[in-house]
């Protein structure tokens, strides 16, 4: 049994539904997040897995206990939200502190619970210091010692970096997955960044209007996006018409695709094939037998990559080439061969909308 389940959850407010049939097993230890844009719903879900929200319907299990009606306060969770929620007349100290002393823990135990919680995050001497006078990284480590005083059974953290600047942001993500690595703690993170989603997390619940569009590790959600949903927002990637051929094949402009697997659907069928611009080469190898050929419609210089626009059939196929100074990248208007691996083209499961 998953540590936390969440089965066949439904949130409404009056008429609308915001959280649809969202079924999701985290396994104990894991770290999972919640990716989508703003509105779809994730923190209206992660409210009902705290007790601030009450489901329409379903149920919501950690650890063997149905907590679906438990209270907030009684279900051992911890909780880092957006931006600043420490109390600004309380210490550093006494922050860290609060939930311990909710929970009446004796006092003997309280102090050294809280150095312990400071030096976990990096910060043992500004445990006197008041909110004010932290900056804003430094505050969000302290709501997150904070969180993990009471030794909650789950973390759950609402998008704890976006209020940060670019930098803070990057190394605080990293700080907090090498100590949830270490605690081991079961985490859900809120995040509509999907490089936050990507770099963090064991698996990523994709989520688009209150539903679970793909729940998968990074890997397969940025290489294998299964709905059209998911493949416009995770990375950058071309979706190119073809219809089934035989085998595990398709046939885009006339040649045949190999594909790694056997599309499940009839031979004949319309398909989406998908592309990262990374995985498509300017050069035949033994290990790209895929070939289309198109019409350069413009060149984006990136820097250390450039970025092609090629028209092939109907379909835009982007590309990155490295920039080398010694090669001029093709000219637009150039009618140039592109090469790809079988295992480098994925499947869209849905058809686009008509
Ligand atoms: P964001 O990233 O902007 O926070 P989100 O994906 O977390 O977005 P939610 O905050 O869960 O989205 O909101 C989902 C939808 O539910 C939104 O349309 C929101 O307006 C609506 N909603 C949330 N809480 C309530 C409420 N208490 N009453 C009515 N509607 C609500």
């Amino acid at each position: 049994m998953s540590f936390l389940s969440i089965d066949g959850v439904v949130k409404s407010f009056g008429p609308t539904t915001v959280v649809k049939d969202f079924d999701l097993r985290v396994e104990r230890g894991e770290f999972v997040s919640f990716l989508g844009p703003s509105g779809c719903g994730k923190t209206t879900m992660l409210r009902m897995i705290a007790g601030f929200e009450r489901p329409s319907a379903g149920r919501i299990v950690i650890d063997g206990e149905d907590v679906t009606d438990l209270a907030a306060s009684r279900r051992r969770i911890g909780m880092v939200f957006q931006a600043y929620a420490l109390f600004p007349n309380l210490s550093v100290h006494d922050n860290v502190a609060f939930g311990l002393k909710v929970a009446g823990r004796p006092k003997r135990e309280i102090g050294p619970r809280v150095e312990e919680m400071l030096t976990l995050v990096g910060l043992p001497h500004l445990s006197n210091r008041y909110p004010y006078q932290l900056s804003g990284g430094q505050q969000q480590r302290v709501a997150l010692a904070r969180a993990l005083a009471p030794s909650p059974r789950v973390l759950l953290l609402d998008e704890p970096l976006s209020a940060l600047d670019a930098k803070i942001r990057v190394s605080l993500r990293e700080q907090i997955r090498a100590l949830q690595r270490e605690l081991g703690i079961t985490t859900i993170f809120v995040t509509h960044d999907q490089e936050e989603a990507l770099s963090m997390s064991d698996r990523i619940a994709v989520m688009s209007e209150g539903r679970i569009q793909q729940c998968a590790t990074p890997f397969e959600i940025y290489n294998r996006p299964s709905t059209r949903f998911v493949a416009g927002f995770v990375g950058t990637l071309s979706l190119i018409d073809g219809v089934r051929a035989e085998g595990a094949g398709a046939i885009v402009d006339g040649t045949r695709i190999e594909l790694s697997e056997t599309p499940p659907v009839a031979e004949g069928a319309p398909l989406t094939l998908t592309l990262r611009p990374e995985a498509v080469k300017l050069e035949p190898s033994s290990d790209r037998p895929n070939r289309l050929t198109g019409e350069v419609r413009d060149a984006h210089f990136m820097g250390s990559v450039v970025r092609l626009d090629v028209h092939v059939a109907g379909s835009s196929v982007l590309v990155d080439t490295f920039n080398r100074s010694a090669v001029p990248p093709p000219a637009r208007g150039e009618r140039i061969d592109l090469y790809f691996a079988p295992a480098d083209v994925g499947l869209l499961a849905d058809r686009p909308q008509t």
